[in-house]
């Protein structure tokens, strides 16, 4: 479902370069739950933003779902990426519109038609519990709440891909453990193919299939969660 080959992004500004993606392959079959782990510089962040090209790599190619990200020009990458919806450390919700307003957006954003709308919002914060506070307020919502919501409104589109940058690192452990339960159930419902960031081994553990860990924007082990356990 997404492939990535030979991958290469460097930042260069008046202090010097930064390879913050150096050289990286990954395969992630459909309806896998891949985590990528490492410390604060990693290169986690502009790896995860490379798959929907919110950063243009230097080198290498970037395929999702059959499709070469890297070789599409501003229109067809539009729409290719509503088939990848992504989530956030910080939630990045409209603050001055309701929870059901915020999903609704998305919708618009994607094109969908405005007969359909109101019942698929309806049906998004259904999906991920928050049936009842849709006229929130983002202000109103706890942290947990807050996240529900951007993944009802990463899934407006029907992606078959999401992308989750630190998506519990702003929680405390209880509500990380709902939102991780609730990746799981839509990874399993949907067949939803996962690509997440972290700095957290606990996360990776309780959700991924396979993982690497990365370091100076490389993988330096990569596999199955049982085969990377089993690495002294
Ligand atoms: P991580 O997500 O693992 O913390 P990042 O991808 O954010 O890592 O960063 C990798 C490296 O690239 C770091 O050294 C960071 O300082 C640098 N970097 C990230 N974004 C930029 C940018 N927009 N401009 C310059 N350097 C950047
Ligand atoms: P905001 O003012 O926060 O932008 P609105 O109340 O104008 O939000 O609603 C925006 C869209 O959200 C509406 O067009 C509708 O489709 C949807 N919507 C609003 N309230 C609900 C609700 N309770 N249940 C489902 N959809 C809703």
């Amino acid at each position: 479902m997404i492939e990535i080959r030979g991958l290469r992004k460097t930042y260069r500004s008046r202090k010097g370069s930064v390879a913050a993606v150096d050289g990286v392959d990954l395969r992630v079959g459909e309806g896998e739950v891949f985590g990528v782990l490492g410390q604060s510089g990693a290169g986690k962040s502009t790896l995860l933003r490379c798959v929907n090209m919110l950063e243009r790599p230097d080198a290498g190619t970037v395929s999702v779902g059959g499709l070469e990200m890297t070789r599409l020009r501003r229109g067809q990458l539009r729409l290719a990426r509503h088939g990848i919806g992504m989530i956030h450390q910080h939630f990045a919700l409209l603050s001055s519109r309701t929870v059901a307003g915020n999903v609704a957006f998305a919708l618009e954003v994607t094109g969908a038609p405005r007969a359909g709308r109101k019942q698929r919002v309806a049906e998004l914060l259904e999906m991920v519990g928050l049936t009842g506070r849709a006229e929130a307020y983002p202000a109103q919502l706890s942290g947990g709440q807050k996240q529900r919501v951007g993944i009802a409104r990463a899934l407006a589109a029907r992606p078959k891909v999401l992308l989750s940058d630190e998506a519990t690192s702003a929680l405390d452990p209880e509500t990380t453990e709902s939102i991780l339960r609730l990746l799981h159930d839509l990874n399993q419902r949907l067949g939803l193919t996962i690509l997440l960031i972290t700095h957290e081994m606990t996360v990776v553990k309780r959700i991924c299939t396979s993982a690497a860990v990365m370091r100076d924007g490389r993988f330096v082990e990569s596999g199955t969660i049982t085969e990377l356990l089993r690495t002294p």
